[in-house]
This record gives structure tokens, C-alpha cells and sequence, in this order.
């Protein structure tokens, strides 16, 4: 069949580029829960590159309590929050959320990207700038797009570079950071930051995706690693895609900042509210993470993140220097990248490489991510087979 297609030559031509330099993105299709042993094309691996790091995403308690939540609430949200889409299962969450982490108010969003789309463009404005790290999640980014505000970055982790920022402006308005950042793992110097927004009088928030569940006391993740509270960090984004092993978001803040996001935060408004649903099975998810399972998984989890770097800090490759779950080894160039994660899928081990505009040019790199649901001899797997793939490639 001769194909049609009235596709615009300049939908063809950034398809081709993206080929010729090796960053071409395409979905694969698992046949199987997330990890730790997935199913691709009949074959089996095993996947270091999810952010379930804490092995809940296929957890029975979690299927129980979607099941159950669903015989009583249905499937679906049904309308935004504000319509009648906020059910007795979103706000049993928001509470229990809001009573682990020590705020007055928690708001669920659908996702967290639409959570720092939602936080952000409705604190900042034209003149309210945001001033964030370099390296913070696209999302953080987009969010200051959506607001107009000036847009102005940090060189990563640099506090002095922020603060020169922050004197410079005429105005004072919002700083945002990561708390883990996603690509590289290392945990931002969040009691500085804190420090330098109040002297400034700016607004301070934290995007702690990778972070909650799965370390501090309680799994309060950065929050209780920085020892800070809802008075030095007043507005906590947190996201469940991950550790939590569901989908949503949320904001922990307090009540007038709650207030003011439900009238103004514009991605919360005009959208439908999550699932009732996946509500249920994320508040089954943080029991599960307060309890003493949470604790032995947190436990198992940083064991693991022992045993890996001491392997690989023997080897020939940049390790970064990351103390989470994402323990990123950076390959450089793009195809070289595929390569390694072609020679590792060989070996029965799942990794995608991850490329610009992801990461910065000429930084392309395995994202490797270790969760509680990995063995220790999947662990040791990991570290022969990279042995194996990264000394025979120098
Ligand atoms: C994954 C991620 C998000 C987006 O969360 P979703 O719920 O997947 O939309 C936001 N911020 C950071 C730092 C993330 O890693």
C-alpha cells in the first residue's frame, strides 16, 4: 500500500536529524510489572532503569486497595476537584500525607509535571521571577514558561551562584530546586537554599520526586535529610510515579498557600482529578511506607547502593557522585551509549541510555536506578555484566 501522507517537510526533517545524531526516542513495550524481572519481545531481563525504587508498582497490598477502592468509589475521578471530582478517598490521602510530612495542607494533582505547572505559574509572574537550578526536572522549567515570569538559572548545586542571582533581582519572587535530581542522583544543599530564600525574602520550593519514600526518618525523603520543616521549606512538591509505585502528585504547604493554588493554579482547576482509585492504592502505599516493611525496604535499598558503588568505583568509568537510587555512570558520547546498553541487553539486563536534550551535550549516560525489589543476586548480575561490557570497551 502506497503509504499517504501529507506530513510537513519540517516534521521530516527534525525526525531525520534526531536519527543522524543518534537521539531518536521510541516507546518499548513491556509484557510484564515494571521490575525487577520484565518481559520484552519474549525475552526476559532483568531492568535497572525504573524509578520504582522501593518495588511497590506491582505490590499485592496496592492491588488489593485499587480493587477495593473501586467496588466502593469507581474508576473514575468523574470532574476537576473543584466540580465534584474530590472524593473521600482524595482527601483521606491529602490528610495523611499532609499529617506524615508536617504541613497544614496538602493538594493532590494527576501528575507532577502538571503539579510544578500548577505551583509555578501561579506564584510567579511578570514580576515574580524564578530562579532555579540548572539541572532542575523539565518540568520545573515549563512551569516558569507558563507563568511569564523571568526565567533566570544556577549553575547545579552552587549556592553562591544563586544567592548572586538573588541580590541582582529587583524583585523578590520564587527559588526551586530538585531535592534528588533526576539525572545524576546528587541531592541539592536544600538548608543553604532555604537559608538564602528567607534572607532574601523569596518564596522556597522543593521538587522531592526522587527523594520521599525512599530515605530520612520515616521515608520523609530530603525533607528530614536537610532537617527541614513546613516553615523553612513552605512549599514541597512530591510525586507518586515513583517510590510510591502509583501515578499523581501532590503539594504540601500550608493553608493560605493551599488557598491561594486552588483559585489561581490553573492546572488544578481545569482538570479532572485523579482516579479515586489510584487514591486508594496510594494511600495503601504510604502505610506501607511508614511501616516497618517501608523501613526494611529503605534498609535493603541502600545495601544495595553500597554494594554497587564499591563494585563499580573500581572500575575504568565516571561513576557520579550520588548517595540515592540513581547511580548514573556517564558514557559521553550518544552512540557510545546505545552501544554499552545494547552489549548489557545481551547480557539479560535491561538499561535505556539516556541522551541530550535529556542530559547536556557530550554526557550521555546509563541512568541506572536500583530498587528494594532487586535481589542481591540480581545486584551482583548487574556489576559482573558491567565489569564485563565497560573493561572490554577501554
Ligand atoms: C518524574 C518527575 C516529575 C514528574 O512527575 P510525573 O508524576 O511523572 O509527571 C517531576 N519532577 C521530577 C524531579 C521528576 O523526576
Amino acid at each position: 500500500m502506497k503509504p499517504v501522507s501529507n506530513t510537513p517537510d519540517w516534521v521530516l526533517a527534525a525526525l531525520e536529524t534526531r536519527r543522524q545524531e543518534d537521539l531518536m526516542r521510541r516507546t518499548i513495550t513491556l509484557d510484564s510489572p515494571q521490575i525487577p524481572h520484565t518481559q520484552i519481545d519474549s525475552q526476559q531481563y532483568t531492568a535497572f532503569c525504573s524509578n520504582d525504587y522501593l518495588g511497590l508498582a506491582n505490590h499485592p497490598t496496592l492491588i488489593k486497595a485499587m480493587h477495593s477502592t473501586a467496588e466502593i468509589y469507581g474508576v473514575g475521578g468523574g470532574s476537576s476537584h473543584l466540580v465534584c471530582g474530590h472524593l473521600a478517598p482524595h482527601q483521606r490521602l491529602e490528610e495523611a500525607l499532609a499529617d506524615w510530612l508536617g504541613y497544614e495542607r496538602v493538594m493532590l494533582f494527576s501528575t507532577g509535571y502538571m503539579a510544578n505547572l500548577g505551583v509555578i505559574s501561579a506564584l510567579a509572574d511578570k514580576h515574580r521571577p524564578v530562579v532555579q537550578d540548572k539541572l532542575n526536572h523539565a518540568s520545573l522549567i515549563d512551569g516558569a514558561l507558563l507563568a511569564q515570569a523571568p526565567l533566570r538559572r544556577y549553575l547545579h548545586a552552587d549556592v553562591a551562584s544563586a544567592e548572586r542571582l538573588l541580590a541582582k533581582s529587583t524583585s523578590s519572587g520564587l527559588l526551586v530546586t530538585d531535592g534528588v535530581f533526576s539525572m545524576d542522583g546528587d541531592v541539592a544543599p536544600l538548608a543553604e537554599l532555604s537559608k538564602l530564600a528567607s534572607q532574601h525574602d523569596w518564596m522556597f520550593m522543593v521538587d522531592d520526586a526522587h527523594g520521599l519514600g525512599c530515605f530520612g526518618e520515616n521515608g520523609r525523603g530530603c525533607l528530614s535529610l536537610a532537617g527541614l520543616d513546613s516553615v523553612s521549606l513552605p512549599i514541597l512538591v512530591g510525586t507518586f510515579g515513583k517510590a510510591f509505585g502509583t501515578a499523581g502528585a501532590f503539594v504540601a504547604t500550608s493553608h493560605d498557600y493551599a488557598d491561594y493554588l486552588t483559585q489561581f493554579a490553573r492546572p488544578y482547576v481545569y482538570t479532572t482529578a485523579m482516579s479515586p482509585a489510584m487514591a486508594g492504592a496510594t494511600l495503601a502505599s504510604l502505610q506501607l511506607i511508614q511501616s516497618a516493611e517501608g523501613q526494611e525496604r529503605r534498609d535493603r535499598l541502600a545495601r544495595h547502593i553500597a554494594y554497587f558503588r564499591q563494585r563499580v568505583e573500581a572500575l575504568p568509568v565516571e561513576l557520579m557522585p550520588s548517595a540515592t537510587a540513581i547511580q548514573p555512570i556517564v558514557i559521553g558520547d550518544s552512540a557510545a551509549a546505545i552501544q554499552v546498553s545494547e552489549k548489557l541487553k545481551s547480557l539479560g539486563i535491561w538499561c535505556t541510555a539516556i541522551r541530550p536534550p535529556t542530559v547536556p551535550t557530550g554526557r550521555a549516560r546509563l541512568r541506572i536506578t536500583l530498587s528494594a525489589a532487586h535481589s542481591d543476586e540480581d545486584l551482583v548480575l548487574l556489576c559482573d555484566s558491567l565489569e564485563r561490557v565497560l573493561t572490554a570497551n577501554v
